[in-house]
Parts: C-alpha cells; structure tokens; sequence
C-alpha cells in the first residue's frame, strides 16, 4: 500500500501549508475564489476508480492506482466541503461500486461500471469526476489527460478547465525524449458518454513514468492535485454562471 495510515494526516497538513502559502502568494487568481464559501448550493460527484479486488494500474504490486485516487478524491472532498459544496461519493473507502447493482458475481466489472453510473445519473449533481491514473508501454509518457465525451460542450469546458490546473504540476519541467501529455482529449467511455450531468475522466498522470509516480506517490503533491482540480472545479462553475 503507497498510502499509509497517516497519508490522510499528511495530505491535509500539506494542504494547510499550501493554503497559508496562498494567503502570503496571492497568484492571479480572483481573491474570492479561495474565501468564503464560493460552492455554496453546489452539488459534485467525485468517483475515484477501481476499489475492493479491482486495484486498477499498478507499480511493483505496492503502488496501487485505487488507493492514490482515493486519497486524492478524499481530499479533493475536504476542500469542496470547505468551499461548500456538496460531495457525493461514489466510494470512500477501499471497495467497488458492483453493490449497487445486484447480480452475476462474474459480471463484477459491468455491475461496477453500472454502479459507478447509477450513482452518477441519480445524484442531480452539478457534474462528477471520475479519477484515474494511466499506463503506457512507454516509460517516458507522462501526464495528465481529461477525457470528455464528443458532442458534449459543456464537459469539453470542464475538462479544459481542469487539464490547465492540473498541468502546472503534472507537466512541468518536460525534458527532451520525453511524451508530456498536456491537452483534454476525446474519449469514448460509459460513464462520459451515458452520465446525464456534465462529467470527465480525469487520468491524473501515467503509472508507468517513474516521474509521475514520484509525484502522485508523495502525500503533500496529492494535496497539490486536490488543490488543482478543486480549482478547476470553481472556475467552471463560476464560467458556467
Ligand atoms: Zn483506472
């Protein structure tokens, strides 16, 4: 397991120090978008991946992608709460979605996929993310990519929204020899293209680049992408406003 006990500990002093940085390196950013409560009435579906048997992408079997999204997913929570929204999980604990979806044993992944969407569809959110890490053959790609479905505008903006948050932190420093995935792409999967409320899939960086998992691996940089996306997530509200 890369995330220990304390990690939730962790990930919240850091997110401290990040925000008490903010208040002394105020960046371009409008002032009132970290005070106050700027999500008040707001509703949001965070679906961190995998869960339970389905660890999703993993690195030397201790390097799990469920338990980084959720950790991440968990804080992303706490920052949403903070900013008053409501958070709908999908899960918030290490366990799948396949409960909500009686059925086959042996149909464990669609049930879970269905699960996943059924908490999505019925939530009357104001939109959802589904968290992921990738993988690639290829060592040297790295990177962030949010999936959005085509011929849906408005998750075209969020994922837009969102990639440019992520980007500073999970596209910095690109270096010769190296694939930096740094742009929101089209893709065709069932929770885009059936979710009734805008929605992405947020692949936050490869398990496969030794330089993204030294990113997503350390608790303080899983605030940073918390922090990131919860960002991204007030200013596509306050855009679509
Ligand atoms: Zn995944």
């Amino acid at each position: 397991m890369v995330v220990p006990p304390a990690a939730g500990g962790a990930v919240l002093a850091c997110a401290v120090l990040l925000w008490i940085g903010s208040l002394f390196y105020p960046s371009a950013r409008p002032v009132s978008l970290y005070y106050g409560r700027p999500l008040k009435g707001s509703v949001i579906v965070l679906d961190p991946g995998h869960g339970g048997i389905d660890s999703g992408s993993h690195y030397e079997e201790r390097i799990l992608e469920k338990d980084i999204v959720l950790a991440v997913g968990l804080e992303l929570r706490r920052l949403l709460n903070q900013a008053g929204a409501t958070v709908i999980m999908t899960r918030e604990r290490d366990e799948d979605t396949s409960k909500y979806i009686p059925g086959d044993p042996a149909s464990r992944y669609q049930r879970d996929m269905h699960g996943r969407l059924k908490v999505i569809n019925e939530s009357g959110a104001d939109l959802f993310l589904s968290l992921h890490l990738n993988s690639f053959s290829d060592p040297t790609v790295r990177g962030a990519i949010a999936f959005y479905s085509p011929g849906r505008p408005e998750n075209k903006i969020l994922a837009e929204t969102i990639q440019k948050q992520v980007n500073p932190l999970m596209a910095s420093d690109p270096k010769p020899g190296q694939t930096v995935h740094s742009s929101p792409k089209e893709g065709s999967y069932l929770l885009i293209n059936e979710a009734n409320i805008p929605g992405i899939i947020l692949e936050m960086g490869f398990m496969t680049s030794p330089i993204d998992r030294e990113i997503f691996t350390e608790p303080c940089n899983q605030g940073k992408l918390a922090q990131a996306i919860f960002l991204g997530i007030v200013e596509y509200i306050y855009t679509k406003a």
